[in-house]
Order: C-alpha cells, then structure tokens, then sequence
C-alpha cells in the first residue's frame, strides 16, 4: 500500500473528473429517452430548421441530439445529413457551453480550424447553436444549429434570444413526442399484463364508470368489458354497500388535485353478474389522469382462503374429540374477561380405568358422552370447555354468571349430577363420576381463576369423589402450607432425618415373636417423632419416595442381619412406595440388600397395598413375581379395603394377606357393636378362607385386646399384629420386651369356615368391602 497522502490526493484529483462523468452518464440517459421519440415522423424538425435558417438569413439549419459518439440529426434544412461523429460536430461544443455558442469565423477558430468540415471540402466558416434544454432538468441533450459557407458577424441579442427561442419550442415538440410514447408504451404493457393476470383488474373514472375490465374481470363478475365498460363499476359491489361505496368515491375525488393517494388493501363482500356475493381482496389505488381522479382496483376471491382460516380458527380454539372450546379458548376468554367471572373445574374419576380397560375407542365414546351430557346440563348458562385428558370445565363469564357464587356453585352440582346416571359405552355399563372446583374472579382477577379452581379440585377429590368445592383463602393457605411440608420432608430425606421403628407381629398360635414391621418415623428437629400420616403424603407426592423407600428395604435388611447375630430370627416386613415399583429398581434393591447383609429371602417380606398395586401394568408387576419365586414374601395390606381386592389377588403373586385393622377393631366389643361383629368375623371368616385356599398365610392387623386375638385365632388367622403385642418402637425395644402372653389357642374351626365360604358367597361381598374403603 502507498502512503495515505497519496491516496488522498488521488481521490482529490479524481472528484471534479468523476463529477463530470457522472454528469455525462445522466445527460447520455437523457439522449436515449429522446432519441426514438424524435426518429419517428421528422418534418416537425426539420420545420424548425427550416425557420431557424431562414429568419437568420443562413443557408443550412440542424436539430441534433449529441449522442456518445455521434451526433445524429433530426432535423435538417438547407443539406443532406443523417449523423456526424461527435469529435467534429459543432454542436458537441455547444451541449457543453450555458448558452448558444456563437463562432463568427471557424477558420479563425483554434478549436475549429483544421475540422474537416471547415478545412475540407464542406468548407463551413460560421456556426450559431443554442443548447436543446431537458425540460425537468435543463440536462443540454442536444442543438438547434444555423451555418453558413461565409464568415459573418456574431449573433446580436435580438438574434441569440430567436435561436434560443427556437431551440425551446423544438426541445417541447420533443418533450412531447416522448411523453406520449411513453404514456402509449406504459398502456401496451398494462393491457399486455392485466389481460393474462388471473384477478380481476378494474378500473374507473371520477364519475365510477369502469374504464377497463380485464380477461380476470370477466371470468370473476360474470360480466364482458363489453358489457361494462362505460357502465358505474357499482354493478359488482352488493346493494347494501353501495351508498358507503359512492360516498368512498365522491370523498376521493374531491381532493385537491395532485394529492397523493396511498394504496390500500380491503376485504369486502364483492358481487357477481348472477347475484351470488363472495368474499374479496382488493387492491385499491388512485391516481390523477387529466386533472380528475382516477380508481383501479385488482380484485382476488378469497373464499378458499377465508375457509381454511375458519377452519384453522375453529381447530385452534376446539377440541377435536369432542367439539367443545379447548384450553387455548379458556385462556382467551380469561384473559379477555371485562367484568366478573366464574370457573368450575371438573375433573372425571376412574377414566384411566376405562381407557386401560376397554381401550382408547372406549375411552373416547366416553368422553363424548360426558361432553354431551355436560352440555345439556350446562345449556345456556356458559361455556364448556375440553382442557385435556379427562378435565373439563365451564366458564360462566359475563355480568349475569360470573358474579354469583351460588349460580356457579349450582352448575358444578348439576354438572355432576349429569354423570352420576351409569353410560353404556362399548357394551358394557360405565359408572362415571366427577369431583368440580368452583373459583370466582372480580373485574380483572381472572387470572387467578384456573389456578384457584384447581385448588378447589384438589378439596373435592380429597374430601371424597363426585363432591365439588368452591374455592376460599383458606385453600391457598393449606397449599402453601403443603408446599412447606413438601420442601421440608425433601430436606429431612437428605439429612437423614427418617428413621425406622418396628411393630412386632406374634403367631396366634403359639405367642412367640415371629416377624416385625418397619414403619417410618421422621425425627424432626424441632416437632420431634413424627408418624407417617403427617409427611407420607407429600413425601409419595414428590420424587424422593423411591430413594426413602430404597432406604427402607436396606435399613431393614440391616436390622434383620443385627437380630440374627443377637439369636432373633425374625421376618422384617417392608411397606414400599408406588415409586419404587416404577423406577425398576426393585429386584436389584432387594438383591443388592439381602446378600450385603447375608440374609436368606424369606428374611424379608414386602408389604404392598392396592393402591400401590393397582394402576401399574403387567410389566411392573413381573419383578414382583421374579423376587416371590426368590422365596422373598409379598403380603397384601389394608386387604379389604380397596375396590378390587379380590382381583388384585390374582394378578399379584402374593404370600399372605394382612386383614386391615378396621375388620379386627370392632371384634370382641358386644353390645350395640355385636351386629357388626358378625359382619366383620364374616369377613374375616371369608378372608381366611380365601386365603386357605389359596395357600396364603394371614394376619390381623389393629389387635388391640386378647378377645380379639381369640376370636382370630378362632377363625384360623394365623398371626396377629397390634399394640396388644406392642406399638412400634426402636429395634432395640423388641429385644427388651418380653414374649407376650401365649394367647389361649382357640379350638380351630378350619373346615366350619371354609364350608360356609362358597364362591357365591364370597362373591356377593364387594358391598361391605367398599364400605371398609370410606373409613
Ligand atoms: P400400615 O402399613 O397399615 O401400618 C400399620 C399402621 O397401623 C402403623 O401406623 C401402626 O402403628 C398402626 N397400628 C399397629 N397396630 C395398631 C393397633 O393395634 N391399633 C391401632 N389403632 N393402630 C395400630 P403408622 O406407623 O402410623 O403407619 C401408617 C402407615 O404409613 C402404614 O400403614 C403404611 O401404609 C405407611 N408406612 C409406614 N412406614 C412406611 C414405609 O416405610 N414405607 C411406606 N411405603 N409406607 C409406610
Ligand atoms: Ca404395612
Ligand atoms: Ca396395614
């Protein structure tokens, strides 16, 4: 690279030259746009040349346009010429000076004297030009010239301003020819483009009379140009909207001339030759033609396009399944919501089971179902609404639904009593139920409203299904009491804050210890022991109940190796999480712990409940089914107490059944009590029989006094567990405690309780089993 004062004198040196180039390139342009115009028909020219000559009193007269290289006459007087180069032309000097240029004597001339033209045989002694004016610009693109073969004085005034005046007339003949070319190109290709554009193109005078109507129009409207043109282009516009079409015209038209009119694009009702209305785009402009305006409009039917976004719309805002609003609706008309508001919440209880169990077509005939019935039952009174899955809702928005509480609160409940009758889907009867959350929302509170039926939701489903709650402060107190806990038990989890205390479980027969279950305690730091009741919940609600149940498993494995070393050979009864059958860990857990702690299988027995059980596939179970085939005991919880527990029974591969303790509480206590008595000794007669017969041992659960542990024993349940042998306690405890006094055995009644057990009998129990459900 050379030095910076070089480059900056180039650029210097370089700036008048490039302006003039420029200047030269623009007046070239301008040559070029004059030049076909002024070829055409040339006696107009050569009139003025003629004039030219004559009334200054010279021989020859030109009309030239200095072209690049040549100068190219059009219009001549006085001599045959068509085109001289431009390095002799005269008028090459004249387009460069301001105003006519004068040469008295060429051969006098520096620039002049050796020109061809004057030196050679031509012999040419005086010139007089006067520059051809660009009317927009003052851009010089050419010359009118006078020469003659003798020197004669200068152009005085008088003669300068004739030549000049001249040259101005000739530049506007010019001006003319070329503004009418050009306005007659720009017509061919508007009618070359429009007659093959596939829309409509119109246009229209001041007055609204159409001008044109292309091949588009016609195929559009129905009508030929012939027919129309001339006609008020009002003919494709519906008769309710041509007064406001009229006004829109006469404002336009009566602007100041030369205002500018911006396009614009419109949807409009359009109207065809044979009445039919259709919805279209048109493309509005407006232009001056001659002082007035003028209107053109290009025209698209859009019916195909308004339809798929009708459709679009309607699939954005619908749930497909079911026709009803989707949860994209509800958000808009929450968001939207002016004045008070209401939601109720509804979320169907036990459609997985349908789903699971009769299949998804099923499944959706249901939830068509519960959409037909909900309309009926909501009618007028709002929206319904499809969140999702089995949720639904209805908003009940505006002045009359939205602020009355008991209006909202009597919709939750006849929606609900909608799905009480049972449906027939699939050829089977179908028992649906709901739990509704009602929330209300002043002006410009709705945002709040799903999140607080939710919670609402959540009361119902809690305080038992097919109830529905209405939301208040207190709910959003308790959740956020509840996420407090949640956090907490996630915190005492990681600090190792659990700790496990065993409950001894006796034989029935011969008193002796035979086997402990370990409950979980939280030793909180400042609430001191806690029971599950207070941190299960949210601890199975969280992600952490598998880790706590994992722990469980090797805690308790550990205490069984402990007892083992100290002469107690007791089975240690581990309740698990429905995480853990989840997660897919379980068979290696329990692997893992036995042979770290060198304990034979059946030194653990995992305690499962239904709703544990119930709700996980086959392929979940299998792992159970692999570690019972171990040795290691499975025995079924609270049984009794579930919906299917007889079912349950057959799919899981159990080893004992532990009867729930609220069939064992009421035993043994007479009086008032005695009719339930029989009631529970019948169960537990059937259950111990079932249990026989399938070869499952049996305990009872909540013994709380030795009338009940007789009673037991007497229906051959073999081995009990309660606070009459002891409450759950440190592992060290049941080591203290002495062995329990022998329970008298009672005379056992084995083949009186399974005589009386038929399968038709056990059958016709469900009834009382749901009942034990509601405890
Ligand atoms: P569960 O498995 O049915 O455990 C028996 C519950 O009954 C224990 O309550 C026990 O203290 C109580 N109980 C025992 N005998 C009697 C009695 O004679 N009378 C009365 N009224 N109650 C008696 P706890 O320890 O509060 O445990 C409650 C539930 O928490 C357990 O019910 C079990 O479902 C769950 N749980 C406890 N520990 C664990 C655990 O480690 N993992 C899992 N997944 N669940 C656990
Ligand atoms: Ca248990
Ligand atoms: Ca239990």
């Amino acid at each position: 690279m050379s030095d910076d004062d070089a480059g900056a004198g180039q650029g210097l040196a370089c700036r008048p030259a490039a302006a003039a180039c420029d200047r030269e390139t623009e007046r070239l342009r301008a040559v070029a746009a004059y030049e076909v115009a002024a070829r055409m028909p040339e006696e107009d020219f050569d009139r003025f040349a003629a004039i030219a000559a004559e009334l200054l009193g010279l021989p020859i007269g030109l009309v030239n346009l200095v072209g690049e290289t040549e100068v190219t006459v059009h219009g001549r007087h006085g001599i045959e010429v068509g085109a001289v180069p431009r390095g002799i032309a005269f008028c090459s000097h004249t387009v460069e000076s301001d105003g006519a240029l004068t040469v008295p004597d060429l051969t006098l001339d520096r620039r002049f004297a050796a020109n061809p033209l004057v030196a050679g045989e031509a012999g040419f002694r005086f010139y007089a030009g006067a520059p051809l004016r660009r009317p927009r610009d003052g851009a010089r693109v050419g010359a009118l010239c006078v020469i003659g073969q003798r020197a004669r004085p200068a152009l005085d005034a008088r003669e300068t301003r004739l030549l000049e005046g001249l040259a101005a007339l000739a530049m506007d003949r010019m001006e003319l020819r070329r503004s009418e070319r050009a306005r007659r190109a720009a017509d061919a290709r508007f009618e070359r483009l429009t007659a093959n554009a596939p829309g409509a193109v119109i246009c229209a005078d001041t007055e609204g009379r159409v001008t044109h109507w292309n091949a588009g129009a016609e195929r559009l409207f129905g009508w030929t140009a012939e027919e129309v043109l001339g006609r008020d282009m009002a003919v494709i516009v519906p008769e309710t909207m041509r007064e406001a079409h009229r006004a829109g015209l006469a404002r336009m038209a009566a602007r100041p001339p030369g205002t500018e009119f911006p396009g614009r694009t419109v949807e409009l009702d359009a109207l065809r030759r044979d009445g039919r209305t259709f919805p279209a785009q048109l493309a509005l402009s407006a232009w001056w033609e001659e002082g007035a305006v003028a209107f053109g409009a290009s025209i698209h039917d859009i019916t195909g396009r308004r339809a798929a976004e009708e459709r679009l719309r309607y699939l954005a805002h619908h749930d497909p399944l079911t026709g009803l609003l989707n949860r994209a609706r509800l958000t808009e008309l929450i968001e939207g919501a002016g004045g008070p508001a209401a939601l109720v919440l509804l979320d169907l209880d036990g459609f997985k089971g349908v789903n699971d169990t009769l299949g998804h077509g099923a499944g959706d005939d249901l939830l068509r179902e519960v959409a037909r019935r909900l309309g009926g039952a909501l009618g007028g009174r709002g929206e319904l609404v499809r969140l999702g899955g089995d949720e639904f809702a209805a908003w009940l928005g505006g002045p009359e639904g939205g602020g009355d509480p008991e209006r909202a609160c009597a919709v939750a409940g006849d929606l609900l009593a909608a799905l009480a009758p049972p449906a027939a889907i699939a050829g089977r009867t179908v028992h649906v139920a709901a739990s509704a959350g009602v929330a209300m929302a002043g002006p410009g509170e709705a945002g709040r409203l799903l999140a607080n039926a939710d919670l609402a939701l959540y009361q119902a489903k809690g305080d038992g299904k097919g109830t529905w709650r209405l939301y208040g402060a207190a709910m959003r107190q308790e959740q956020d009491a509840r996420l407090r806990l949640e956090a907490e038990v996630r915190q005492a989890a990681l600090l190792g804050q659990f700790e496990l205390h065993y409950q001894p479980q006796v034989s029935l027969r011969t008193g002796r210890t035979v086997g402990a279950e370990a409950l979980l305690r939280w030793r909180h730091p400042e609430r001191g022991l806690l029971p599950p009741a207070l941190f299960l919940p949210p601890l199975e609600a969280g992600p952490l109940a598998g880790a706590v149940g994992d722990w469980v498993i090797e805690e308790g494995c550990r205490q069984a190796a402990a007892w083992r070393r100290e002469g107690l050979a007791l089975r240690v009864g581990v309740n698990l999480f429905a995480e853990q059958l989840r997660a897919g860990r379980l068979e290696e857990v329990v692997a893992e712990s036995l042979g770290r702690h060198g304990l034979p299988p059946s030194a653990l027995e995992l305690e499962l409940t239904e709703t544990v059980a119930l709700g996980q596939d086959d392929a979940r179970i299998a792992p159970l089914q692999r570690l019972r085939e171990r040795g290691v005991g499975l025995a079924f919880d609270d049984f009794g107490t579930g919906f299917a527990s007889l079912s349950t029974l057959k799919r899981c591969p159990l080893t004992r059944l532990k009867i729930d303790r609220s069939f064992v509480s009421g035993l043994g206590t007479g009086g008032e009590a005695g009719h339930r008595d029989g009631d529970d000794l019948a169960i537990i007669e059937a259950v111990t029989a079932l249990a026989r017969g399938l070869g499952l041992g049996v305990v009872a659960e909540g013994v709380e006094t030795a009338a009940q542990a007789a009673l037991l024993a007497a229906r051959g349940c073999h081995e009990g567990q309660g606070y009459l042998y002891g409450r759950a306690a440190p592992a060290d405890a049941l080591l203290a405690t002495p062995p329990p006094a022998r329970t008298a055995p009672a005379p056992r009644r084995i083949a009186d309780g399974l005589r009386g057990w038929t399968a038709a009998r056990i059958a016709a129990l469900p009834a009382r089993l749901r009942r034990g459900a509601r405890r």
